[in-house]
């Protein structure tokens, strides 16, 4: 099974280089097994406007797939993970011979605490990476000279200090249930995605910080921290009626 799902390479406004982006896309939620994998998705009431139904994600076997790894990384998990760094390191290497920066998101639709999952790296594996088998305390320490970023919902993940690879971006909700969060990544000064119903509800301050646009491209790691990223609804989450999507409806 392929797990890593590749998006075009782009070129940032202003910038000769481009990036391309490997991205896992996960099942979230407990759309999967017995596993939550979006464990701040009932407290943010993300799941009814979960980016899941956006764009490709619509269509059924889209749907199929993403479960399917769901499963995997829930019931083989050293057997999921080994496959993904052999996915990532096909990747990376593509990546680099044209010339473009590889970037890898593993919570695509998920929320997993991958600063967290260590696993042990196979002799198998190992071999065909070129890398040497052993324990890894996460797939950024196996990667270190690859940028990792994320999106999270989950906001005690700015409490440690991350890999130095990996970027995370904490994702907005203005449901009351979710604000004891959003007070904690403010605490933090982290960057903060707010998801806009539409480019007209976008204003110049959110939260009291200064917003940015984040739709051209889905390049977080090269911007500030402590600024509000505009991101607009897409899918089932321009309907969004929770307090996910910022902005009145049409
Ligand atoms: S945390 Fe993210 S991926 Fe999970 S349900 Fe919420 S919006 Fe979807």
């Amino acid at each position: 099974m392929t797990l890593l799902t590749t998006q075009n390479a782009k070129t940032i406004k202003g910038e000769k280089f481009g990036f391309a982006t490997g991205i896992l896309y996960m099942a979230p939620y407990t759309i999967a097994g017995k596993f939550n994998m979006c464990p701040m998705a009932e407290k943010a009431q993300c799941h009814k406007a979960c980016l899941y139904t956006a764009g490709r994600g619509k269509f059924n076997n889209v749907q199929q797939g993403r479960i399917r790894k769901a499963l995997y990384f829930q019931n083989d998990y050293e057997g999921f993970m080994n496959e993904l760094a052999s996915d990532i390191n096909r990747f990376v290497n593509r990546a680099r011979k044209e010339n473009v920066i590889p970037l890898i998101r593993l919570n695509g639709t998920s929320d997993v605490l991958f600063e967290r999952k260590g696993f042990t790296l196979n002799e198998k594996i190992a071999k065909r990476i070129k890398k040497t088998a052993g324990y890894y305390e996460n797939m950024m320490s196996l990667f270190p000279d690859v940028q990792f970023y994320d999106y999270t919902k989950i906001a005690g993940r700015f409490d440690k200090q991350l890999p130095s690879n990996y970027d995370l971006t904490f994702s907005y909700s203005g449901v009351e249930t979710y604000k004891k969060q959003v007070e904690h990544a403010l605490k933090h000064n982290a960057r903060i995605a707010v998801v806009f119903r539409n480019e007209k509800d976008i204003p110049a301050e959110f939260l009291g910080k200064k917003v940015i646009g984040g739709d051209d491209t889905d390049i977080r790691h090269i911007e500030p921290q402590n600024t509000i990223v505009a991101l607009i609804a897409k899918g089932d989450g321009k309907k969004d009626t929770s307090g996910f999507v910022v902005g009145e409806l049409a």
